[in-house]
């Protein structure tokens, strides 16, 4: 019986095949596996009211800030930039004839600046256009347009704020919403304060964002307002309040938090004015006495952190997620016992009560 001729085995075919087509040429695409990027780092400049009432300039970096890859009107990819500035914004072709980034005031879902209450929309620039860009561009030092710089320092003083936040979660608290804050370079007088029940956005306008101390003190309202579930207490004699001056328990306690949370955060247990004045949270005789100064109760907490909380404010922003307190009293003799572990409220912490006089 005549042998049959075989048909070439699946085994024959493939080897025939990697013959004729070397390992990865057969089948690969057009090079995704170097493409076109724009890399530099994102600066601004800004007013530094920390620094005194001169308020000299300064040029920082700024960390998380969103950017946009784009080519003619197109968008290639969108990204933040590193904790330095630093960014690498990459297409998903090998070459492209104009490429520029484009940069809106905002880093990722966690906050944004709009330019005013009602169109909320945020300030944007383009940066110069490349062309003809192959493989890795660098385009160094971005700087953010002078007159919109001050968003660009919002943002990034929110960031210090954030990395404070307490927790892992990739949000500021469990409502997981983003910080929306209102500014324009014009001054205005209806601004620095937190809108709640209104925008729900922090409204600043003009030199305000050139303190640090202001701009995290509104967003320390807003911060507060979202630990307690949208909830604040009603605020007793707080239309004009100062650090050193008596409002009332209530007023004292929503001012001071915040007060608190900006010297925390920036590690300057001060308040710092838009115009670079200053007050330290250090009582002299001129200060108020009693547990309706706002500054004194800023002062307990900033003790409390430091000492018997064990050097940090986490477990307070814990328990401020499921205990709402209207009055630092409140905070201190009846919800620090409800922590998990409880809190002290005697001891050490018993002896920053007293010595701040509330
Ligand atoms: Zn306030």
């Amino acid at each position: 019986m005549p042998r049959r001729r075989r048909r070439p085995s699946a085994m024959a075919a493939a080897l025939a095949l990697a013959l004729l087509f070397p390992a990865g040429a057969a089948c690969a695409r057009k090079p995704a596996a170097d493409p076109a990027c724009l890399a530099g780092v994102l600066k601004f400049e800004h007013r530094d009211a920390e620094a005194g009432p001169e308020k000299p300039w300064a040029t920082e970096t700024a960390s998380a800030a969103d950017w946009e890859l784009w080519s003619g009107t197109s968008q290639l990819a969108t990204g933040r930039t590193d904790a330095d500035g630093t960014f690498v914004a990459c297409g998903g072709e090998s070459s492209y004839a104009d490429m520029r980034l484009r940069f809106p005031s905002a880093s990722g879902d966690l906050s944004e600046v709009v330019t005013d209450r009602t169109k909320r929309a945020r300030h944007t620039f383009d940066s110069a256009t490349v062309t003809d860009v192959v493989g890795r561009r660098d385009v160094g030092v971005v700087e953010v347009p002078k007159k919109m710089a001050s968003a660009w320092h919002i943002i990034d003083t929110l960031g210090l704020l954030y990395a404070k936040r307490a927790g892992t979660s990739s949000c500021w608290t469990r409502q997981c919403e983003r910080l929306t804050v209102v500014w324009g370079p014009a001054p205005s007088d209806d601004a620095g304060y937190f809108d709640q029940g209104g925008t729900d956005a922090v409204i600043l306008a003009g030199d305000m964002p050139d303190s640090e101390h202001v701009v995290l003190h509104e967003a320390g309202h807003w911060f507060q307002w979202e630990l307690y579930g949208h909830w604040l207490p009603e605020a007793d004699n707080c239309q004009v309040h100062f650090v050193e001056s008596r409002s009332s328990p209530t007023c004292a306690w929503v001012e001071g938090f915040p007060d608190a949370l900006a010297a925390y955060t920036l590690g300057d247990r001060r308040f710092v004015h838009e115009d670079g004045n200053a007050v330290a949270i250090d009582p002299d005789a001129s200060w108020d006495t009693g547990d309706a100064v706002q500054g004194r109760v800023a002062g307990a907490l900033l003790d409390l952190w430091a000492g018997p909380d064990g050097g940090t404010w986490d477990a307070t922003i814990a328990l401020m997620s499921h205990e709402r307190s209207s009055t630092f009293d409140e905070y201190f003799a009846v919800d620090r016992p409800t922590a998990d572990p409880p809190l002290s409220t005697t001891g050490e912490a018993a002896e920053v009560v007293e010595e701040w006089g509330l």
